[in-house]
């Protein structure tokens, strides 16, 4: 069977992996890149996706840089089904549509700026309703079922323990009699988190994907960083002041109530205001109070006793902007989880507005804050950071709590590979920044003499048989792509053309002569270049 390596390989983001078993062809994931603009280019080629042939797409979990384009490859033709979990289905349904928005605000801002420069339309990645349109593809499957999905290939999803409905995907596949096994990783869970349970253990297989977010670092222990946050609240109540906490909407803000929650159910907490300002972390932590079987046992327990681990007394969910604007008047000691949990948009802006400048404040940081983001130059120690326009003073007391990962670290990676049996195991090493994953990979190597690689972006493998019968077993893709998809540029030339209608329409109406000579050879030049174009294709 033939692999081409799509995204998710030298990076963090765009994990993708294309699979073909004679003509049956499908993805293991369709993650959007994400962290600059050369990088995200490539979310508009996604040609080699080869979407309309597409049977399946096998999704691991909801977060973006695993499912991002799919409203994309929906776009593009994609036919077949999702496979995923219950609770990956009910999280991509809000993160999808959520995503869209995101893609038609920022086509609208990028017109803004190009009209002035005189540029062409932008037009969005997907909008919202091309998100809702491609749910329509996704079908749900149970942890630990196998489930056959075409002659001589099955799938068995997993518990990854990385956030709600997260998976590690098994792959059996009959290469000429003989069944053959592989192991998508996906993002492997830090043990011990909150309410997901620990990743599931994996003995055999042939050919494994490995995740390598964290494969050169080792986390604080769990306890030490709640333990820390206990400290940071208390004292935050000591001086009638409030901690802020950026989170990410999806697992970090849930972990966050969950522990909260604990603190005030164990009484190491008076019962304090806790607000949850971000619509996507709201809607998201209804999908986990619908998904309870996914939690792990010392959840199941606090459910089975009568309270709800996601629902604690003086929990305010604020959905609308005037309710967000009305917590800065709440002159009480409490915590605010916002959203963006990089500081880059989103409401918790304004909370970091309101608190940065005052000494009492707390402002807790409980994930990656990536290069240029405005959570970087917090963390990093800035004296002044720019919001609105306006420059604020940083006096509030910083705190950085490494232990809410939601990825393993170092030695969780190498624990969940020591499980592997298989002494001829093959390990793609992929998802991490690429001095990361090659230092994972030959950790592994030396550790397990396990054959490693961190396949570069784009390349072919040949897997099994064929490899057996000499066939070249690594070759890169050479061949250059168009900047964009041909249905982007067509949309763009319709728009362009209604337009010049419209104009030419209102220039007639104020009686304006339309019948320019310029404009006419101009005109007649466009139209005999279409109708070469046409005559070419035929
Ligand atoms: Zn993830
Ligand atoms: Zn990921």
């Amino acid at each position: 069977m033939r692999v081409e390596f799509l995204g998710g390989v030298r990076t963090v983001t765009g994990s993708a992996t294309l699979l073909e078993k004679g003509s049956l062809k499908w993805l293991v994931d369709c993650g959007m890149f994400q962290g600059g603009e050369e990088l995200e280019k490539r979310n508009w080629k996604i040609q080699p996706y080869q979407a309309q042939n597409l049977a399946f797409l096998l999704l691991t979990h909801a977060h973006i840089d695993h499912s991002g384009l799919i409203p994309r490859l929906v776009k593009e033709g994609f036919r077949g089904k999702i496979i995923c979990t219950q609770a990956t289905l009910d999280l991509c349904e809000v993160m999808l549509q959520d995503s869209g928005r995101i893609q038609e605000m920022e086509a609208e801002w990028q017109n803004r700026k190009g009209k002035r420069a005189g540029r062409g339309e932008a037009i969005p990645l997907y909008t919202a309703k091309d998100a809702e349109k491609s749910l329509r593809c996704f079908e749900p499957v149970s942890y630990d079922e196998i489930v056959p999905l075409a002659e001589g290939l099955k799938v068995r999803f997993r518990d990854a323990g990385h956030i709600l409905g997260s998976a590690i995907i098994e792959i059996w596949v009959e290469e000429e009699g003989q069944e053959r096994k592989l192991i998508f990783s996906g993002d492997l869970g830090n043990s011990h988190q909150p309410i997901v349970r620990d990743p599931s253990i994996v003995e055999e297989g042939e050919v494994l994907w490995l995740e390598s977010t964290y494969g050169n670092r080792l986390h604080k222990s769990k306890e030490e960083t709640v333990q820390e946050l206990l400290k940071i609240v208390q004292e935050a109540i000591a001086h009638q002041a409030k901690v802020v906490i950026p989170a990410f909407a999806v697992e970090r803000t849930q972990d966050i109530i969950y522990t909260l929650g604990q603190f005030i159910r164990r009484g190491a907490l008076p019962p304090i205001p806790v607000y949850i300002d971000s619509p996507l972390a709201i809607s998201a932590t209804e999908i986990f109070k619908k998904n309870s079987d996914c939690f792990d046992r010392e959840t199941q327990e606090i459910l089975a006793g009568g309270d709800n681990p996601l629902d604690i007394p003086g929990i305010m969910f604020t959905r609308t902007t005037e309710e967000s604007k009305a917590i800065n008047e709440d002159s009480r000691p409490g915590v605010i989880v916002s959203a963006s949990g990089m500081c880059d948009a989103g409401r918790i802006k304004h909370h970091l507005k309101h608190h940065l400048w005052r000494e009492a404040s707390h402002i807790v940081i409980i994930g990656y804050q990536a290069e240029g983001t405005v959570g970087r130059r917090i963390v990093d120690g800035a004296k002044t950071v720019r919001l609105f326009g306006e420059e604020i003073a940083v006096k509030a007391h910083i705190h950085t709590l490494g232990g809410f990962s939601a990825h393993a670290d170092q030695k969780g990676l190498l624990d969940w590979v020591s499980h592997l049996r298989n002494p001829r195991l093959e390990i793609f090493v992929n998802h991490g920044e690429e001095k990361i994953s090659v230092e994972l990979s030959q950790l592994i190597r030396e550790r397990f003499h396990f054959k490693t690689t961190v396949p570069e972006w784009r390349e072919k493998r040949i897997l099994f048989s064929e490899v057996e019968k000499g066939i070249p077993e690594r070759e890169v893709e050479e061949e250059l792509l168009p900047e964009e998809p041909l249905s982007v540029l067509l949309n763009r030339l319709d728009r362009t053309y209604k337009r010049l209608r419209r104009k030419l329409k209102r220039e007639k109406k104020k009686g304006e002569d339309v019948s320019h000579p310029g404009w006419w050879r101009q005109l007649e030049e466009a139209q005999q270049k279409l109708e070469a174009l046409e005559k070419e294709m035929e």
